[in-house]
């Protein structure tokens, strides 16, 4: 008998809606032995049926010989991996805990989450770290995501959602600058909402140092050097304050700040901010022009301006640009951030942050430690401070004062962490590795102890995407013998480290717990409950209460600081960490390609997925291609300050001649981020992923 359950995609940040058909023939489902068939869900607002080649072939990862069925277990350092039952992993991953813990001091544990991780899942964790472990040393991926634009959005409004409004507003608005972002390849169908606006006569401008397939529908498209987007972005302003398009009426009334941002602004001639990003004046102009006389518009940012050592000035000097013209707090205006992984947004709200408590509050706020502890029922004077961030915590892996045991789960840092050798030596030094993943990752690999955990479709769970909407995603079958949640997992080893009470693996049940801890916080999800959500396919935080309707809209009254008003940042232009000089003179950026997702653990086990971006090359202008004597396919060695990676050339002139490109989504010798700069971002602590100073030569052999 089949059944068909509604449900949500497991990748990125769209969560697009789908159907799962179960039960039915495998070999209907389009891949070897996948237990459940994709339909398409038509009535799921966001995506309205359609999917990527990802989402489609989700199923494939379901198959038994995609995925780990049974725990792991390393009896020696270096000897191999065996199978082991659930109840000997478990009693080894306690006592490895409470031994470093024991002889270290309890902040010689380490937990590090991930931004694909359900609502309830990040809880939890967040919540076993400060409650059973006493660790502060909690963080995870996402800060490798949007915190920069995290960061800039709290500054500036008071509040943190990536998308203020919901994606049905972009078609609606005049003008829409997207900076750094390709949703072209990284989730293709909100790409109709780009070209709804355009149909609607509004019209779209794209930053990118590649010609990207997003950026080759947009109507004017500005091509900076990596690294050139704060000044791009007060370069517009400058030219919006000279031409007289500042809303000063709004300025005057919902912002503060202003003054500094004009000043900052009208240092940034239009002339010298060409010489920094290689933009045009005449495009520049063009830009200007085009967002300064439209009556609404939007500036959206992905990771381009967000993975850099400025990334949260970079964001502010966008969102400066749209106070200064009145697009924000307004209908069919604002600023908003395409995140990322698909809990990239709920991920940052629950407690999995080094800094954060659920409900996005400070954990350094006094009122929060105590509405937080008399949730958990515990004493406010016992929650650890905050923490080491992501990479901060990587890096001190295994040296004095950083932890010696790690906890990992929803995250492959040896494929997706900043200089990633040095981080995979990190891993390899630690007394404890231990990771929850549904397949042997590369960091899985590295463990002592390899917990095999469910995944998207065979549990229940609440993700929270883009636009802030909470979704649910159903269980559709069940997971093979032998796999386990994580929720359970932490149940059973909490009950092992002495604290019975408080670990419930149902999700629902964790659910209403974190509703209940996010009362009064930013991130208020006191009236979504399960029930609702499947009734309204999906509710936006802020919803305190069961007859609030939530919140798709924010700062249309008000923002949320405590005059009410948004406040400039008022920013500088400033070089990168790391800048082309003699011995590295090419900047390097990297990215994502539509067939893979992130450390591509999952999607490289997808064949149809890895069949058509079956693995790592190097984008080279045919200019610099000429010069360094490569043709099409042959391999070049990238090589910057922190090793070398080597992988076969494509050649295009939709890339800057001063620029190559890699994708990250590979382990190896074409590993991306072997290369990329861990340099942080002081207020987010965001490594800077997106550029970095490279020479490329030809190479013969990997
Ligand atoms: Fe899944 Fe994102 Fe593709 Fe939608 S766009 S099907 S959520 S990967």
């Amino acid at each position: 008998m089949t059944t068909t359950t509604d449900t949500h995609c497991p990748y990125c940040s769209l969560q697009c809606g789908m159907r799962l058909r179960t039960g039915g023939d495998p070999a209907a489902a389009g891949a070897a032995e996948a237990p459940a068939e994709v339909l398409e869900r038509p009535g799921f607002p966001v995506n309205r049926g359609a999917l990527c080649s990802k989402g489609r072939s989700a199923p494939a990862l379901l198959a038994p010989g995609a995925r780990l069925t049974g725990p792991l277990l390393r009896d020696r350092p270096g000897g191999p991996l065996r199978s082991a039952g659930w109840a000997e992993a478990l009693d080894r991953v306690a006592a490895g805990l409470a031994e470093v813990r024991e002889r270290h001091g309890a902040d010689a544990v380490g937990v590090f989450g991930g931004g694909g991780l359900t609502n309830e899942k990040a809880y939890q964790l967040g919540k076993f770290a400060r409650v059973v472990l006493r660790t502060a040393n909690i963080d995870y991926n996402g800060r490798f995501c949007m915190s920069s634009a995290a960061a800039a959005h709290r500054r500036a409004f008071g509040l943190d959602r990536g998308l203020p409004f919901p994606l049905a507003d972009i078609p609606h608005t005049g003008c829409l600058i997207l900076v750094g972002g390709n949703p072209a390849e990284t989730m293709p169908p909100a790409l109709r909402y780009f070209r709804e606006l355009r149909e609607n006569g509004g019209t779209l401008i794209v930053v990118d140092p590649r010609r990207t397939r997003t950026a080759a529908e947009a109507d004017l498209h500005l091509q900076p050097r990596p690294g050139g987007d704060l000044a791009l972005a007060l370069g517009l302003l400058h030219l919006v304050i000279a031409d007289g398009r500042v809303d000063e009426e709004f300025v005057a009334a919902r912002t503060t700040g202003f003054d500094r941002a004009r000043a900052a602004a009208m240092a940034h001639w239009p002339d010298r901010v060409e010489r920094i990003t290689g933009v045009p004046v005449s495009r520049l102009r063009a830009a200007a022009e085009l967002f300064g006389r439209a009556e609404t518009g939007m500036v959206l940012t992905a990771r381009g301006p967000e993975q850099q050592s400025k990334g949260t000035d970079t964001v502010g000097a966008w969102i400066d640009l749209c106070l200064a013209t009145g697009k924000a707090g307004r209908p069919y205006s604002g600023y908003g951030c395409l995140t990322g992984q698909g809990n990239g947004q709920g991920g940052r709200e629950h407690g999995q942050k080094a800094d954060q408590l659920p409900g996005y509050r400070s954990i350094e706020d006094p009122a929060a430690r105590a509405h937080v502890a008399g949730v958990w029922g515990v004493d406010p004077a016992e929650l650890p401070g905050a923490g080491r961030s992501a990479y901060e915590l990587l890096d001190g892996l295994g040296r004095p004062g950083g932890a010696r045991a790690l906890l990992l789960t929803g995250s492959n840092p040896v494929v997706s962490a900043p200089n990633a050798a040095h981080v995979t030596a990190r891993l390899r030094g630690l007394d404890l590795l231990v990771v929850a993943d549904p397949v042997l990752s590369e960091t899985a690999r590295l463990a002592d102890v390899v917990l095999p955990v469910t995944q998207w479709a065979e549990e229940d769970g609440t993700t929270t995407n883009l636009e802030g909407r909470v979704i649910l995603r159903r269980r559709a079958l069940d997971p093979p013998e032998g796999v386990r949640s994580e929720l359970w997992v932490l149940r059973e080893l909490a009950a092992r480290l002495g604290v019975e009470k408080g670990f419930p693996d149902a999700a629902e049940e964790v659910f209403d717990e974190l509703r209940r801890a996010s009362a009064g916080g930013d991130a208020d999800y006191s009236g979504i409950s399960y029930r609702r959500i499947a009734a309204e396919d999906g509710v936006f935080w802020p919803c305190p209460d069961d007859a609030h309707p939530g919140t798709p809209r924010l700062f249309l009254d008000r923002f949320a600081t405590p005059d009410g008003r948004a406040r400039f940042a008022g920013v500088t232009h400033r070089p990168a960490g790391e800048e082309p000089d003699r011995d590295y003179p090419l900047h390097l950026t990297t990215g994502r390609v539509l067939a893979q997702y992130q450390s591509g653990a999952q999607t490289r086990r997808v064949p149809e997925l890895n069949a058509a971006a079956p693995g790592p090359f190097v984008e080279l202008h045919p200019r610099l291609a000429a010069r360094l004597a490569v043709a099409e396919g042959d391999l070049v060695a990238v090589t910057s300050r922190r090793g070398r990676a080597v992988a076969p050339a494509r050649i295009t002139d939709a890339i800057r001649p001063d620029t190559v490109f890699m994708p990250f989504h590979w382990p190896g010798a074409g590993r991306a981020n072997t290369l990329t700069n861990p340099a942080l971002d002081p207020v987010s602590r965001m490594p800077e992923f997106k550029l970095c100073a490279v020479r490329v030569e030809r190479a013969h052999e990997t």
